[in-house]
């Protein structure tokens, strides 16, 4: 039997949006006539501009189709088979990519470091590069940090310059997973060059598809030695798009007038907005410290089924009873005062 399923009402992850009208847009704009393939068309080069301007510098900019190739194929970049990754035991690195950052570095091993909030911290970092240095032992040569976290929320500067003054301490380089690093900056309110250049970040896996785009990654180097050969290993990954400008085109259109920061503000809000409703609804416990456009809760089982079989749909993501919700650019406050509607009732 069907679920039935309410359009715009999927809590499950903001990829379950369509595209937003400006990265739509943007691709109607390209269809038209002859371009260069493989990145030699005016959209790659413009929508490399912009990344530079969001970064506000010089910055190598690769495209690839999604964020586990963007991450794999960066971090192999920054690391050699013998090295060390280290990220959060919660990372999407170890959690959801079936082993690519492993298989793109020839073996690479991930080192899962814990700490509060979905958040490394410069002392766990330091214990994990210091309790062994011996030949026996992989090398720890990355850190890769996740803004927004997959908890939904997210590094301040204050603590991602700590971090990245501990990996320059340790010789270690600085990977950013920013699926959702739109959401990152609303929620700061900072610019993306305070909390990537300026904070020592090498690499930032910069995330389209979560912020309205239909496919697509961008990987920014901000270390140029990174960025030789790399797109050697977008090709040999079958990650080098032939027709590009239907890849960078959309990043045109989410630049150029800002609908990337007016996509994470509405995400961020509506998770604000979900957030403040599940906190009125006794028997549901919102958990954790939102600040990105995820909310996390504790339904009852029954009260957790029974909305799935409304029409709901969200995960069951950290915990028993642990549940994801989580918002997109197209989250409307419709759907937010539905759902609520729905869980009030539900508990009553
Ligand atoms: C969604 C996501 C990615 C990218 O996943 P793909 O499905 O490979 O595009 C990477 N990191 C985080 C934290 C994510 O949430």
């Amino acid at each position: 039997m069907n679920t039935p399923v309410r359009p715009g009402c999927q809590f499950a992850s903001d990829n379950t949006s369509s595209m937003c009208p400006e990265a739509w847009a943007a691709v109607e704009r390209a269809n038209h006539g002859y371009e260069a393939s493989y990145g030699n068309d005016p959209w790659t080069t413009r929508a490399c501009e912009l990344i530079r301007q969001m970064v506000e510098g010089p910055a190598d900019v690769f495209f690839v189709f999604n964020g586990t190739a963007a991450n794999s194929l960066a971090l192999a970049a920054m690391c050699q088979s013998y090295h060390a990754i280290l990220c959060h035991e919660v990372a999407h690195v170890e959690t959801d990519e079936c082993g690519a950052p492993e298989f793109f570095s020839n073996g690479t091993k991930l080192l899962l470091l814990p700490g509060a909030a979905g958040k490394l911290t410069p002392d766990g970092i330091t214990h994990a590069v210091e309790r062994r240095r011996d030949i026996h032992y992989p090398k720890p040569r990355v850190v890769s940090i996740t803004q927004a976290t997959e908890l939904s929320t997210v590094y301040s500067i204050d603590e991602l310059a700590a971090i990245g003054e501990t990996c320059r301490r340790h010789d270690l380089r600085l990977h950013m997973d920013g699926a959702r690093f739109a959401n990152a900056v609303a929620a700061l309110g900072a610019s993306p060059r305070e909390i990537t250049r300026d904070v020592g970040v090498d690499a930032l896996c910069l995330g389209g598809t979560k912020n309205g785009m239909g496919v697509g990654e961008a990987v920014v180097f901000f270390d140029a030695s990174l960025a030789e050969e790399f797109a050697y290993r977008c090709k040999q990954a079958g990650q080098l798009a032939s027709k590009m400008r239907y890849l960078t085109a959309p990043w045109v259109g989410l630049l150029e007038h800002g609908a990337w920061l007016g996509n994470a503000r509405h995400a961020n809000a509506a998770a604000a907005r979900l957030e403040s409703g599940l906190r009125g609804i006794p028997g549901i416990e919102v958990l954790g410290e939102r600040q990105a456009n995820a909310v996390f809760a504790a339904l009852p089982a029954d009260i957790a089924e029974g909305l799935r079989a409304k029409g709901w749909q969200f995960y069951n993501f950290i915990g028993a009873g642990g549940c994801r919700f989580m918002c997109s650019w197209a989250t409307t406050d419709a759907d937010v005062d539905a759902f609520l509607a729905d869980a009030r009732a539900a508990c009553r």
